[in-house]
């Protein structure tokens, strides 16, 4: 396998109205999709990302509304990042600001300048410049996907997911795995963290590991609960799950998720991966331009949408961000 790198990162939220309000009114994202854990249908699966939902631009949540907090702490994917366009971090510092984010920077990341911040339920993001010609991000011709936001214009947008930090206590396993399994190359040291790049030539194809003597963190609202990488169809995802296997990890079958075809394992140090298909992608059940508006549900459960309906917390997306 040369996986393209990540697919999409999964979170737990608290509070489902908060926290769409947070990544599509602050962040600028788009609800691509608004459905329901296909695991415990009687809650949310808010997916946000591109215009399009594409691989490598989403980040997924299931809202728990008063359930306690998690933890950080190793075994864990503990900073979720984004790639912003050079020079648009004084827009990003005073649009946190006026959000009431307190906002951090950190240089040094490979010797780019981001910015650290939480999200309403205590989730760990960071935005990263990354590398690129200004112009092209004006022209809207740079290679990643740009998200669409009626707010944040073109030129300063969150273009897609940037290097995340799995924290880990033993970073060899967890880096073996990537380079003999999934197909990342090892690129760079600094600090601890040894970056791995995929296949893919955007700021997504790439991760970081962190060697961590923390505690094991406690999965709950404001952690990740899973990290997924992508897979190029169905014939390489069997390839690789065959090979997962033969390494004696725990592997689930292929499942189906409606929008891609997954499978699961925890890797050595805890997180847990999943390998998800590009496609068939968002638009299976409905045009561009309705994305996320509607409670979309797997054929499944279409029979038991008043009962689930009933349940869902009643949320109010204020705007698409089409654009
Ligand atoms: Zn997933």
């Amino acid at each position: 396998m040369r996986s393209a790198g990540i697919h999409h990162i999964t979170a737990i939220a608290g509070d489902p109205q908060l926290n769409l309000d947070f990544y599509t009114e602050t962040l600028g994202l788009r609800l691509v999709k608004r459905t329901v854990n296909f695991d415990d249908p009687g809650s949310y699966h808010f997916y946000f990302g591109d215009k399009i939902g594409s691989p490598g631009t989403i980040i997924t949540f299931f809202p728990w509304p008063g359930a306690r907090r998690g933890a950080r702490g190793s075994g864990q994917v503990t900073t979720v990042s984004f790639a912003v366009p050079p020079n648009s971090i004084a827009f990003w510092k005073e649009r946190l600001r006026a959000n009431h984010v307190i906002a951090e920077e950190i240089g040094g990341r490979f010797g780019n300048v981001a910015l650290r911040f939480l999200d309403p339920d205590g989730l760990q993001l960071e935005l990263v410049v990354i590398p690129g010609n200004v112009e092209e991000f004006r022209r809207g011709t740079f290679k990643a996907p740009s998200p669409g936001s009626l707010e944040v214009a073109r030129d300063v947008r969150i273009v897609g997911l940037a290097p995340p930090t799995l924290e880990v206590r033993k970073p060899e396993k967890t880096g073996q795995l990537l380079a003999e399994i999934l197909g990342f190359e090892f690129v760079a040291e600094e600090n601890n963290r040894r970056r791995f790049r995929g296949s893919g030539s955007s700021a997504s194809s790439e991760i970081d590991l962190l060697s961590s003597e923390a505690g094991f963190g406690q999965i709950a609202v404001g952690t990740v609960h899973h990290i997924a990488f992508r897979a190029a169809d169905d014939e390489e995802q069997l390839r690789v799950r065959k090979q997962l296997v033969a390494r004696g990890l725990d592997v689930t079958p292929v499942i189906d998720r409606q929008y891609f075809h997954s499978i699961y394992f925890r890797e050595p140090n805890g997180i847990l991966f999943e390998i998800a298909t590009d496609r068939p992608g968002f638009l299976i059940d409905e045009p561009v331009d309705a994305l996320g508006e509607t409670l979309k549900l797997p054929p499944v459960y279409e029979p038991k949408r008043n009962e689930i309906e009933r349940v869902l917390p009643t949320i109010h997306l204020h705007h698409s961000a089409a654009s």
